[in-house]
């Protein structure tokens, strides 16, 4: 079943007008082809995920519930990750950096395609729900629920971290721009389905959670850490409150760059709905850097 799922994820990313950029952009794709890693909902991982993401954070059964799902046992579910990863125009194209008197910005082809991904991301989530539904069987997206959130309280953290749960599927490691690096690399996005079908679950075959860094392998490399304008990365790690203050500046100026273009976004924060924001990312970090596009430990 797993081949089929990604047969027909394959077919939706190639098929959708939503995984195009504008006209003004070249009208290409924003994400090249899926990859997908399955969990089962008992596997103790979560629990771990309570205390290394925070409290806040669901586990696959409280999610089901929270979602309206038939109450099931944790055993009978499995969480199913999708890897979304840019295109090589894009990466190619991320060279073309804006150097404005105050702040660095990505290239417009990036932040318009990180703006425009986000409704593709939604359209996949809800194919792949109907999908389940069609062959007989139950699903939900744990980010299209109202619990989900962003947590302030201390750190920054959502209650479904896309990234903790594609770990938890085997897809890649953390690293130190905190990305989760793949075999296709870390300038991708992240999303999952839960659901009842028989998935067959795929193998964590990491040995180490940061195995896929060189800096954390090999104590070289950090190039990270040259290429964040905010100085948000250091050995120490990722200074989230740095990276989220940057990511703003760079938002409010992308916003007057590209007011007509770019799509609004709604986010709930500590719980509650929030105005409409109009995300485009920054990831300098993940541009012209040896995990950019693969697994730079990886000798295969
Ligand atoms: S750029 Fe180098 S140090 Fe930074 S996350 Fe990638 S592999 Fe690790
Ligand atoms: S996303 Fe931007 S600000 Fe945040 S760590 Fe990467 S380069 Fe730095």
């Amino acid at each position: 079943m797993n081949e089929q799922l990604l047969h027909f994820l394959e077919n939706a990313f190639a098929d959708s007008e939503l995984n195009r950029l504008p006209e003004k952009f070249g009208g290409g794709r924003i994400f090249t082809s899926p990859l997908i890693g399955v969990v089962a909902g008992d596997d103790p991982i979560f629990l771990k995920f309570k205390e290394v993401v925070g409290p806040e954070h669901f586990t696959p059964p409280e999610m089901w519930k929270e979602c309206g799902q038939e109450e099931l046992l944790a055993e009978q579910l499995r969480i199913v990750s999708i890897v979304f990863p840019y295109v090589k125009k894009i990466r190619d194209e991320s060279k073309n950096i804006i150097q404005l008197p105050r702040v660095t910005l990505p290239a417009d082809i990036y932040s318009v395609g990180r703006n425009y991904a986000n409704e593709f991301m939604v359209y996949i989530l809800k194919q792949c729900i109907s999908y389940f539904q069609e062959i007989g069987f139950m699903a939900a997206a744990g980010v299209l629920n109202e619990v989900y959130t962003i947590v302030t309280k201390g750190t920054f953290y959502s209650t479904w971290s896309e990234r903790h749960i594609a770990f938890a599927t085997g897809l890649g490691t953390f690293s130190l721009h905190e990305g989760l690096i793949t075999e296709v690399g870390c300038n991708i996005r992240l999303a999952s389905v839960i659901t009842n079908a028989s998935l067959e679950i795929t193998p964590r075959k990491y040995k180490e959670p940061y195995s896929n860094c060189l800096y954390f392998t090999e104590g070289t490399c950090k190039t990270c850490i040259e290429k964040c304008p905010a100085n948000a990365i250091t050995e120490n790690g990722h200074d989230k409150t740095k990276c989220y203050n940057y990511g703003q500046k760079i938002a409010r100026k992308m916003k007057i760059r590209h007011e007509s273009l770019l799509k609004p976004t709604i986010r709930r924060v500590n719980g509650k709905l929030r105005p409409p924001v109009y995300p485009v990312g920054c990831a300098f970090c993940q541009f012209g850097v040896p995990c950019m596009d693969k697994n730079p430990t990886s000798n295969e």
